[in-house]
């Protein structure tokens, strides 16, 4: 065993000892692989092998690693403060973000609330929608209305508007809140809109309306509930319907937003501008968490009226250094050509994820913008599919009956080929085949 062998060994010995990760018992149940740099799309591990990185880091790192212009952004804001707290105080890369931010996203979102991971933008995003409807006298307009396949991340608000099968319900019983649940849209972002699901949303609309403060949605993608894709219709039809019932309409862009879809934020592709939108993830290109919750002057003005405040705070609340360097993304991606690199992978993906479609236990093989999924009939072993990918040396973290690509803009078009051949070798050990 060589010295860097042991070192390696020694790592995730103490690993496994100490460090409880995502969604695993204590111990993982496999050995996590351990990286010592990234740079372009390629993880470098301890072990010397270099992965191309299908994940982007869980859809975050859209323009790579280590990318010149964002380092330089955060070293640069590291040399004025890291970190100054947010309460009385105020800063230009904050400043300078939210301006952005509205600038970019749809009219009328004017109002931005920084927060520090997706699942907080969502727990904000509600906390507006119920303070909302307190401030005008209807304290008891406090439930939401989604749609079932949903993710919205794993605090306990967020949790509460996950998919009630699929997501954590039953892992909390009796502590969530009870919201009220739609079918989910059916599949495909060429259907048109079926109008026995159309009477199903207004009708279930129709019936609660009285109760709800909000709809809550991914609009276009289901990311983490199940990787589907529906029309732009559902998301028009329930921004109709919102307005309707007097209704606000949140839309969670947190995994869609800046540009993975094809459009810089999904509802684009609707036509649509939501009350309330989220996003976060890709926010910093990947570097630091950062989210935030936009909203219109209609509910800001609400819920501030005659003293009121809105009723969130976190510590790192708009932190200086994941301002700075979002800040500078989102000029990359405004200056950049990510409208063209994403449509340029949804071609690499099409072709590159066509051969699954032949292999036995793959259920569906789907592609939207530089979102490529192998749904399997039945769950993937994990392991098997992991290996699978690295064996071609590519990172992949298929989940439930799911093997998927989501990688960075500046994947070549070989790398993009790449990925695409690791994602199917993936789908055919993981279980179909
Ligand atoms: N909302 C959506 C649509 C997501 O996909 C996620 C994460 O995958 C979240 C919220 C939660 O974000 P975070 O993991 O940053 O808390």
């Amino acid at each position: 065993m060589t010295r860097s062998d042991a070192d390696l060994a020694e790592l995730l010995d103490r690993d496994r000892l100490h460090v409880w990760h995502p969604y695993s018992p204590m111990p993982a149940s496999s050995p996590p692989l351990s990286v010592v740099s990234a740079s372009g799309v390629r993880l470098r591990l301890t072990d010397g092998r270099e992965l191309i990185d299908g994940m982007a880091s869980w859809w975050c790192a859209v323009h790579g690693y280590r990318h010149p212009a964002l380092d330089a952004a955060l070293r640069d804001q590291l040399d004025r403060m890291a970190h100054v707290m947010f309460g009385g105080l105020t800063h230009e890369p904050a400043v300078r973000l939210a301006t952005r931010l509205v600038e970019l996203a749809p009219a009328p979102l004017e109002h931005v609330f920084f927060s520090d991971s997706g699942s907080v933008s969502v727990e904000v995003a509600i906390k507006m929608s119920l303070q909302y409807w307190r401030a005008q006298g209807h304290p008891e307009r406090r439930r939401l209305l989604t749609v079932r396949g949903g993710y919205h991340g794993d605090t306990f608000g967020a949790m509460a508007v996950c998919d009630p099968v699929g997501g954590m319900h039953a892992h909390f019983a009796g502590t969530l809140a009870e919201h009220v649940f739609a079918d989910r849209p059916p599949d495909g972002f060429d259907a048109r809109l079926d109008p026995a699901y159309a009477e199903h949303l207004a009708e279930r609309v129709r019936s609660h309306a009285h109760e709800l403060a909000a709809v809550i949605v991914e609009p276009i993608v289901q990311g983490a509930g199940g990787m589907h894709f529906y029309s732009p219709d559902v998301v028009r039809l329930l921004r109709d319907l919102c307005d309707r019932h007097d209704l606000l309409l949140i839309l969670d862009e947190v995994a869609t937003g800046f540009g993975r879809t094809g459009q810089l934020f999904a509802c684009e592709h609707a036509g649509v501008a939501p009350d309330v939108m989220c996003v976060g993830k890709a926010l910093t290109g990947g570097y630091l968490p950062l989210a935030a919750t936009l909203c219109t002057p209609r509910i800001a003005h609400a819920i501030s009226r005659d003293g009121g405040a809105l009723m969130h705070g976190p510590t790192f609340m708009a932190n200086p250094l994941a301002c700075a360097v979002a800040l500078r993304n989102i000029e990359l991606l405004a200056d950049g050509c990510w409208r063209e690199d994403v449509a340029r992978i949804e071609r690499g993906l099409r072709d590159g994820l066509a051969p699954a479609r032949r292999l036995r236990g793959v259920r569906d093989v789907r592609v939207l913008g530089a979102i490529g999924v192998i749904q399997l009939d039945g769950s993937v072993d994990v392991p098997r599919a992991t290996l699978a990918a690295t064996d071609l040396g590519v990172w992949l973290r298929p989940f439930r009956d799911l093997v998927y690509t989501m990688p960075p803009y500046v994947t070549c078009d070989e790398e993009v080929a790449r990925i695409a051949a690791a994602t199917v070798a993936a789908a055919a050990a993981g279980g179909g085949g």
